[in-house]
C-alpha cells in the first residue's frame, strides 16, 4: 500500500505516472531500449523532450517569444546564473527577501553585484509579503526578483508587481502549474521540478528571448543563457530521467483539467486544512492569512511536545513528511498537484481526531 506523502520535495508523484515509468523503464514504447539508455542526441530522447516542452508551453500558454528548456544544477544554480547574466555593471538588482529561498538567491546576488532589497520580511519572521501594488523597481534596475511561493515558510504571492520595462524574475519551484500565470508579466520564470513537476534533477527555464540582449559579456559556457537557449538545454547532457518524468506529469495534468483543474483542486485541498486551522485556538497558522500558501501549509500546535506527538502518530498512521523544516519548526503539510484529494481528507480527519484527544 502506498503511504500518504506530504513531503515538501522531492514529493508525491501521480501513481499513474510511476506506473507508466515502470511499464516503460526496460523497453521504452517498444523501441527495444530504455529512454535512460538512449543518447540525448538521438531521435528517441529528442522526440520525448520536444513533446515535453510543447506540453509545457500548451499548459502554461507560454508565448512564442519565450524560450523553454531544462537545465541541471537545481533551482539553486539559478541563484548564481541570474545575477551572472543580468546584473550588469552600473545596474542594481531589486530583491525581495521573503523566506529561505529568496534569501539564498539574494545573498548569492550580493556577492556578484549591486543589490537593493526592496522588501525584507525579517522583522515579521517572514510571515508577510509586500503589497504588489507598492513594488517599484529602482532607477537603474536590472531586474526585480521574487520567490512566488516560499516552500519552507508557507507564504505565496497571490498577485505579482507590475515592473514595467524592468524584467520580473520569479522562482516558481513549488507552485508552478498549481494556478494560471500570465507569463507575459515575467522576463523569466524558473524552478526545480521536484516539487510539482517530476523526479528531482531538472530545472525548468522559461525566458523571454529579449532577455538575452541584456546579459553580461564573456560568460563561461554553462553560465550563458544564450547558449542554452540556442541548444534548447541540450548543450550538455540533460537530466534525462527527470525530464521523462516531467513529460509524464505534464500529460497527467493535461488529462486532469490542465492548470484550471489544478487551480481548483489546490483551492479545495488547501481550504480543507486551513478550515481546521481556523476552527479553534488549538491550531495556529503563523502566516498572514492574505498570503498563505496553498502548496505548503505551515502550522503550529500549543507546544513543541504536541507537535512531536502529532508527527509521531501521523507517521504511525502512514502519513509522512508532516514535520516542519528544521529552520522554522512546527508542522508543514505539502499539498502538491499530485497529492490525491482523499489524502487531504485523511489528513483533515487525522487533525480533527488529534484535536479531540489532545485539545
Ligand atoms: C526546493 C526549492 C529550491 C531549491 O531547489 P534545488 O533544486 O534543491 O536547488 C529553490 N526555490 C524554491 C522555492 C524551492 O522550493
Amino acid at each position: 500500500m502506498r503511504k500518504k506523502n506530504y513531503f515538501a520535495g522531492p514529493s508525491v508523484l501521480p501513481v499513474e505516472v510511476l506506473e507508466e515509468m515502470r511499464e516503460n523503464i526496460v523497453d521504452y514504447e517498444g523501441k527495444g531500449l530504455s529512454i535512460i539508455e538512449a543518447s540525448h542526441r538521438g531521435g528517441l530522447f529528442e522526440e520525448m523532450y520536444d513533446s515535453c516542452l510543447s506540453t509545457f508551453r500548451e499548459l502554461l500558454s507560454i508565448p512564442d517569444d519565450y524560450d523553454v528548456y531544462f537545465l541541471g544544477g537545481g533551482a539553486t544554480l539559478q541563484f548564481t546564473m541570474i545575477p551572472t547574466n543580468f546584473l550588469t555593471p552600473g545596474k542594481v538588482a531589486d530583491y525581495s527577501k521573503t523566506g529561505t529561498w529568496s534569501n539564498k538567491a539574494c545573498s548569492d546576488a550580493q556577492k556578484l553585484g549591486n543589490v537593493n532589497v526592496f522588501f525584507d520580511g525579517k522583522s515579521s519572521n517572514f510571515t508577510t509579503l509586500p503589497d504588489p501594488a507598492t513594488v517599484k523597481p529602482s532607477e537603474n534596475s536590472a531586474y526585480v526578483y521574487l520567490c512566488a511561493n516560499e516552500t519552507i515558510g508557507g507564504i505565496e504571492w497571490k498577485d505579482f508587481p507590475d515592473t514595467g520595462d524592468v524584467p520580473l524574475i520569479a522562482d516558481m519551484s513549488s507552485d508552478i502549474l498549481s494556478r494560471p500565470v500570465d507569463v507575459k508579466k515575467f522576463g523569466m520564470i524558473y524552478g526545480g521540478v521536484q516539487k510539482n513537476l517530476g523526479p528531482a534533477g531538472a530545472t525548468f527555464i522559461i525566458m523571454r528571448k529579449d532577455m538575452l540582449e541584456r546579459r553580461n559579456e564573456n560568460l563561461t559556457a554553462y553560465m550563458d543563457y544564450a547558449l542554452h537557449a540556442k541548444e534548447k538545454g541540450l548543450y550538455n547532457t540533460p537530466p534525462v530521467f527527470s525530464i521523462w518524468g516531467v513529460k509524464l506529469v505534464l500529460e497527467w495534468i493535461k488529462r486532469n483539467g490542465g492548470v484550471a483543474g489544478m487551480d481548483a483542486l489546490a483551492e479545495k485541498k488547501s481550504s480543507l486544512i486551513y478550515d481546521v486551522i481556523d476552527s479553534s485556538d488549538f491550531w495556529r497558522s503563523p502566516v498572514d492569512s492574505r498570503y498563505r500558501s496553498r502548496m505548503n501549509i505551515v502550522f503550529r500546535l500549543p507546544s513543541e511536545e504536541l507537535e512531536a506527538k502529532f508527527v509521531k502518530e501521523a507517521t504511525a498512521a502512514d502519513m509522512l513528511g508532516l514535520k516542519g523544516h528544521r529552520s522554522v519548526g512546527g508542522l508543514r503539510a505539502s499539498l502538491y498537484n499530485a497529492l490525491p484529494y482523499e489524502d487531504v481528507v485523511a489528513l483533515r480527519d487525522f487533525m480533527l481526531d488529534f484535536e479531540k484527544k489532545n485539545g
